[in-house]
């Protein structure tokens, strides 16, 4: 092994500094235990396993009220969720979204699986989401008015949604995002798939949007093993979204009555009674991977080149992933470090890969990105699990 440079030395001790000493440490583990096994018990005994049950309506009754948006409903992952959601805003086959080009792929292949084309935009650097402002000065020049909304003028396609992401919890500027999707009269859905528990000027994210969407995969900070959820504020929007996702059938008591083309895509019961209990156990997650984010943030105070990204003014963020960035860094020397990193057992991830560079979106249309293309070189997520909070106070 060779020996880790500078910046190597600098993460390394930093992160001993702050995290147990059992190792490998992954990026970020669920906790489950008592309360999830009694739910799952409860769900058997009840017969209701599938995508009918109580559970269903209790996890969605308890999202709504902890988002404080009308309406929520269970879905089986947060792509499909964000499928429906593109569909129930109205985007149509053959036109654009806009969406960052620094996201996990999920967010972009809703898109292609609506039937639209995703086009790519660029990213602040202190939100590490969506630029308002480059995103202004962007539609400006390509976009121009038609009857049925904003055209890309160099493809000619409609321009019909925007979909913001609140990268690893830190949620996006909100306010003048929503003041450039009005003066176009796009509307924006909201994948707030990483930040269940942030908020933006004390409003939870994913109630900003017409619709917005969360995942309860088994990395996120909230698992039902799989899932996601839609939420909105508008009741015709929710009761499409159930019937959609539904198969369209239409209730009766016994005949098989369908009305329209549509999806099976609601949670089953099973995966809803997890989500009921991870639910009680949020308020806990958020304390301790804010306290794991705080003591992150003093480690690497002084650390030359190396800054840790803490939540966005206005906003809360529920440090989902704890992230540093080292300025100036090459990709050579990004992965040296995560390899230093890896090697002595913590578990560091790089950024994702820029979506408008993966080979299945290289030729989609994309705004000039130089801030996404030098955070994707530059950030590492650091191990996250709420659990290595309890585990360093012992
Ligand atoms: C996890 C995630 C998704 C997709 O969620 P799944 O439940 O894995 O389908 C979408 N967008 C973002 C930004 C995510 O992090």
């Amino acid at each position: 092994m060779t020996t880790p440079s500078a910046i190597g030395t600098t993460l390394l001790s930093a992160l001993a500094g702050v995290l147990p000493e059992h190792r490998p440490l992954h990026l970020h583990e669920p906790e489950l235990g008592d309360l999830e096994q009694a739910a799952l018990s409860a769900c058997i005994d009840s017969g209701f396993v599938s995508s009918v049950g109580a559970f269903v309506d209790e996890f969605e009754a308890c999202f709504a009220k902890y988002t404080g948006a009308r309406h929520a409903i269970a879905i089986v992952n947060g792509t499909a969720a964000l499928e429906v959601a593109l569909v129930l805003a109205g985007v149509e086959r053959s036109d654009e979204v806009i969406v960052p080009a620094l996201s996990f792929v999920g967010t972009a292949n809703a898109v292609i699986h609506a039937g639209a084309t995703p086009h790519f935009v660029d990213s602040a650097e202190v939100t590490l989401g969506m630029d308002p402002a480059a995103l202004d000065a962007y539609l400006a020049d390509i976009a121009i008015p038609s009857a049925h909304g904003p055209v890309n003028r160099v493809t000619g396609a409609r321009i019909a949604a925007i979909v913001p992401m609140h990268t690893y919890g830190h949620p996006v500027d909100l306010a003048p995002l929503m003041t450039v999707a009005d003066a176009y009269g796009i509307p924006i859905v909201e994948d707030a798939a990483e930040s269940l528990g942030s908020t933006y000027r004390g409003q939870h994210t994913g109630t900003f949007g017409r619709l917005g969407i969360f995942s309860f995969n088994g990395n996120k900070i909230v698992t039902t093993g799989g899932g996601g959820m839609i939420i909105t504020d508008d009741a015709d929007l929710a009761a499409r979204a159930r019937h959609l996702t539904t198969t369209a059938k239409v209730p009766h008591t016994w005949n098989f009555e369908h009305d329209e083309v549509a999806w099976n895509y609601r949670m089953p019961n099973i995966n809803a009674s997890l989500g009921c209990a991870q639910m009680q156990r949020l308020p806990d997650f958020l304390v301790r991977k804010r306290a794991l984010a705080d003591a992150y943030c003093a480690a690497f105070a002084d650390a030359h080149r190396i800054s840790f990204i803490s939540e966005p003014e206005h906003s809360t963020s529920n440090y989902w992933l704890c992230t540093i960035r080292l300025h100036d860094a090459t990709e050579s020397e990004l992965n040296e470090v995560l390899a230093a990193a890896n090697s002595a057992g913590f578990g560091c991830r790089p950024a994702w890969r820029l979506l408008s560079s993966l080979p299945m979106y290289e030729t989609c249309p994309r705004a000039p990105l130089p801030i996404a293309e030098t955070l994707a070189s530059q950030l590492i997520n650091l191990p996250s699990s709420p659990a290595l909070w309890s585990d360093a106070c012992e």
